[in-house]
């Protein structure tokens, strides 16, 4: 039996939707992206762990140097992805939207590795949980859902509080195959990462979620040895937002509702990507340097897997695709509730895929709501989107949180599929953001509604 949750929107059956069909991406192999004539590094890696550089202009590095670093030492240092000499230290917005530093390394392309590396020489079975820890801190292995963290904190938080770890070995959406071909092509790594995380959490069993009819993946996996109760595989139904991990812990389980706060509370979930890099810090000692993202879109004629270097500017991995076309729109993620980036966004860990899109004339047609409830029956975290947005734009903060606010897991889907072309979810975002930002001036404000 296929898992699945209530709400949502089937992928197979909603092609023109979400336009270009993973079955292209799918059947594709990673590739080496040429190497860029430099890459640009922020010191804010991690959602608001800013670092220092530690390397200044006219230094030379390589790969898998440290580049950056805090004085706090639970927060992992910044690495060079390239090696070559360092040319520019300069102040750009970091992932949190502040104006942190960036150091920009031009590339030698030589891609010499820094000769300080050092694999883990124990087994994983005489590898203690600390030392687990300790080498993801030390290699900055990160973690990407909701947003870049380090994989090191989460781990420490979770020992002896989860029950489950789960491996998200699908993509996000119809048009990445990240997750899926990492898996297919390297199985070892993912399988590896695996045992470790266990071994650090101290379970015996990892949940492995793949969609349904994944059998070359299966198969692949199959030709790796590893005791055969460590795995318990697990299928869901192609639907979005599936990648989204409450949504997902919600339809493996059946029980628990789409809350923040209850879902965290026994499980743990990563993805294949997350697998390969903590493999890679312990068995090669090589810091998370490397990206792997997929370009695809209605606009890109030939579809890529590719890995590359973190600071990898968009417009060399647009080159390399050999995308000239001014005329279309680039997302990261999805076009439902994708970010929109330009060729001056840079590759970090927030981005694992490029979608090239037709532009398409946004529609002004707003009319009022006629009660179909579309919204209500697709939105998967079973709140009602309309009356959230409702109180939302009334300024009603406290109602709408009662309404759901807090449940929304920011799919997007509410929008899409409103006849009328009412803005519920740009509405639900604006409030989120101002929640963000003063969690406690919108609760007074809202208490005098
Ligand atoms: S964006 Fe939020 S309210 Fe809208 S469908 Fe998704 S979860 Fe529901
Ligand atoms: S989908 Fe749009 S029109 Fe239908 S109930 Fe929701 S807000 Fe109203």
């Amino acid at each position: 039996m296929a898992y699945s949750f209530v709400g949502g929107q089937k992928l197979r059956k909603n092609r023109s939707m979400l336009p270009w069909s993973k079955k292209h991406a799918k059947f594709i192999k990673f590739e080496k992206i040429s190497p860029p004539s430099h890459v640009t590094i922020s010191m804010e890696q991690h959602w608001r762990e800013i670092c220092s550089p530690t390397v200044k202009v006219g230094d030379t590095v390589s790969v898998g140097q440290v580049i950056g670093r805090a004085t706090d030492t639970i927060i992992s240092p910044v690495h060079s992805s390239v090696s070559g000499k360092v040319t520019e230290i300069t102040q750009m917005q970091g992932l949190s939207g502040k104006q942190v530093e960036h150091i920009i390394i031009q590339n030698n392309r030589k891609h010499t590795t820094f000769n300080g590396l050092t694999p883990h020489t124990s087994s994983i079975t005489n590898t203690t949980a600390d030392e687990i820890v300790a080498i993801l801190r030390r290699n900055a292995v990160t973690d990407f859902w909701p947003s870049p963290q380090s994989l090191a904190n989460k781990i420490e938080t979770a020992i002896g509080n989860v029950d489950r770890l789960v491996v998200k070995l699908f993509d996000s959406d119809s048009n990445t195959a990240v997750n899926y071909r990492l898996a297919l092509e390297n199985p070892q790594a993912v399988i590896g990462g695996i045992k470790l995380l266990l071994k650090a959490l101290s379970l015996r069993r990892a949940i492995i979620v793949t969609e349904i009819k994944s059998r070359t993946l299966l198969r692949s996996l199959s030709t790796i040895e590893y005791p055969k109760e460590m795995l318990f595989f697990i299928e869901i139904k192609p639907k979005y937002p599936h990648y989204d991990n409450r949504v997902l812990i919600s339809a493996l389980t059946k029980k628990e509702n789409v809350t923040i706060g209850s879902m965290f509370s026994k499980s743990i979930v990563i993805d294949a990507q997350t697998a390969v890099a903590v493999y890679q810090a312990f068995s090669i000692g090589m810091p998370h340097v490397e990206r792997f993202i997929t370009v695809s879109g209605d606009a890109c004629s030939m579809p890529k897997n590719l890995s590359l270097p973190i600071g990898t500017s968009t417009k060399h991995v647009l080159s390399y695709c050999s995308y000239n076309n001014s005329t279309s729109t680039l997302f990261t993620s999805n076009r439902i509730n994708g970010r929109p980036i330009t060729e001056n966004t840079i590759i970090d860990s927030s981005i694992n895929s490029i979608l090239i899109q037709k532009e398409h004339i946004a529609s002004n047609f707003v009319a009022s709501c006629t009660n179909c409830a579309h919204c209500v029956t697709n939105c998967p975290a079973r709140i009602s989107p309309k009356a959230v947005a409702r109180h939302v734009k009334s300024d009603k903060i406290l109602r709408a949180r009662k309404a759901g606010l807090d449940s929304c897991v920011t799919c997007g889907l509410c929008s899409k599929v409103c006849p009328s072309g009412l803005p519920l979810f740009s509405n639900i975002i604006q409030a989120k953001q101002a929640m963000a930002k003063t969690p406690k001036d919108i609760d007074d404000a809202s208490d005098k509604n």
